[in-house]
């Protein structure tokens, strides 16, 4: 074989691979062949500190030699199994998960990944309530799949055909209020009562869910503001809806939680995860299922599995990556970082320059919101924003960017001093590049 360059890798690659959510032709992918804690190193041996965490899901960082050691031992004892058998690392992994759950949730249905968590806990809560429609916010993400149950030919269409009925509210963003806001309170108030309003016009008796990002993530790390969730929780009792938080992207560490929910003061229905709960190393995603939910489920059918259903790859990085997280501090280390390195550290850079709109977050999930116009807020250009993410690459830093914002997501257990140098990068190239 040639020796592999980033060039030959590269060229292969784009030859070969459809990528995510692009126009294949303009492509020019960054090729990395191994890391570890929060460094990626390319083929041509170029280091990068990766503020990004893939697509913010290696909490524990890259190649943690405890995980990967299990899903090694895992793999010479088993591979894989069926779903529908009884596997050890597959009920350890449950147990752990359930541990980290607060009271009231007993039983775990894993997934390959967030979106068909989600799709399953939206599934539980229509079975559930036997509703229909579900309510999720504008500025968020949830997942990328929805037809394939439909497009079914057997009897496992039939209690599925209901994948209609979504509709969206805006939650709470002061920055960019949809609710002529001016303070956190009457944003909170505001969002709190177009969203029962909604549930009203649509006839609360039709609706089975409501589904929230904790934290919204790739939206721009919306930290809700004090009393919302615990306002969503409460409009959900009142009118006997299910609540959906999704954890996939906030959970197992991000916010220095292992839940983001937990610093909110409540408690949903159902949780979905994925990402954190092992950083990825296998795909693994699931829904923690409250005993109520779970009880119905305990004589009726429930019309939902995988082939790769708890996996047991996956399952052995999940209990590894949670042995692991607990024993080094991990999630601890996360908030400490974000209380005492990040949120210091962006505040003092949103007061120095006015390109910076808004810094937001917390533990190691942040955004650094950019503009142009800083009385108008004006989303800065994507030329802009290319401008950044190369000068930054240029500087060995694999940034996290969407729309007009840098996230600064690192893996849990980026060390203090890399840290300081990565935002010590952004406000370097954000000093020097051009606004635009
Ligand atoms: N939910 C949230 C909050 C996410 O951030 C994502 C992915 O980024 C998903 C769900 C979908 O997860 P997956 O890509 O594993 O299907």
């Amino acid at each position: 074989m040639a020796e592999l360059t980033n060039a030959y890798v590269i060229e292969h690659d784009t030859g070969h691979v459809m990528h995510s959510w692009s126009a294949q032709q303009k492509l020019a992918p960054l090729a990395f062949r191994t890391g570890h804690g929060a460094t990626l190193i390319d083929y041509d041996g170029k280091e990068y500190l990766d503020l990004s965490s893939q697509l913010v899901n290696t909490n524990i960082g890259h190649q943690h030699p405890k995980v990967v050691a299990a899903i090694t031992e895992q793999a010479n004892e088993l591979t894989t199994v069926a779903p529908a058998h009884a596997n050890a690392t597959r009920a350890r992994a449950a147990e752990l998960i359930l541990d980290l759950a607060p009271e009231g949730f007993n039983k775990v249905f894993f997934t390959n990944g967030g979106a068909d968590a989600n799709e399953n806990a939206i599934r539980m809560a229509r079975l559930y309530t036997g509703r229909d429609k579900v309510i999720s916010h504008y500025r968020s993400y949830h997942g990328n799949t929805g037809a394939a149950i439909v497009a079914t030919g057997d009897w496992r269409r039939v209690p599925n055909e209901y994948s209609r009925g979504h509709l969206h509210v805006f939650g709470p963003h002061l920055y960019r209020t949809r609710f002529w806001a001016e303070t956190e309170t009457q944003e909170t108030e505001r969002a709190l009562e177009h969203l029962e309003q909604t549930i009203i016009a649509e006839g609360a008796s039709s609706i089975a869910a409501i589904l929230l990002e904790s934290v919204p993530g790739t939206a721009g790390v919306l930290v809700p503001p004090p009393g919302y969730l615990r306002g969503v929780r409460e409009i959900c009792d009142r009118h006997g809806i299910v609540l959906i938080l999704d954890e996939v992207m906030a959970g197992f560490g991000r916010t220095g939680e292992w839940f983001a929910f937990s610093a909110h003061d409540v408690v949903p229905d159902l949780i979905t995860f994925a990402k954190g709960v092992n950083s990825g190393y296998v795909p693994l995603g699931g829904v923690i299922v409250s005993a109520p939910i779970a009880a119905k489920f305990d004589d009726e059918v429930f019309p939902g599995g995988l082939t790769y259903s708890g996996h047991p790859l996956a399952c052995a990085a999940a209990v590894a990556t949670i042995e692991a997280m607990r024993d080094e501090g991990v999630v601890d280390n996360a908030r400490r970082l974000g209380d005492e390195i990040i949120g210091p550290e962006l505040r003092a850079l949103a007061e120095e320059l006015d390109v910076v709109g808004e810094v937001r977050g917390r533990g190691v999930f942040w955004a650094i919101e950019l503009v142009s116009d800083a009385a108008a807020r004006t989303p800065v250009s994507a030329e802009y924003m290319g401008a950044v993410k190369s000068a930054l690459l240029d500087r060995g830093i694999l940034p996290f960017t969407a729309d007009n914002r840098i996230h600064v997501v690192p893996p849990c257990v980026i060390g203090d001093d890399e840290l300081r140098r990565g935002l010590a990068a952004i406000a370097e190239v954000l000093r020097e590049t051009p606004v635009s």
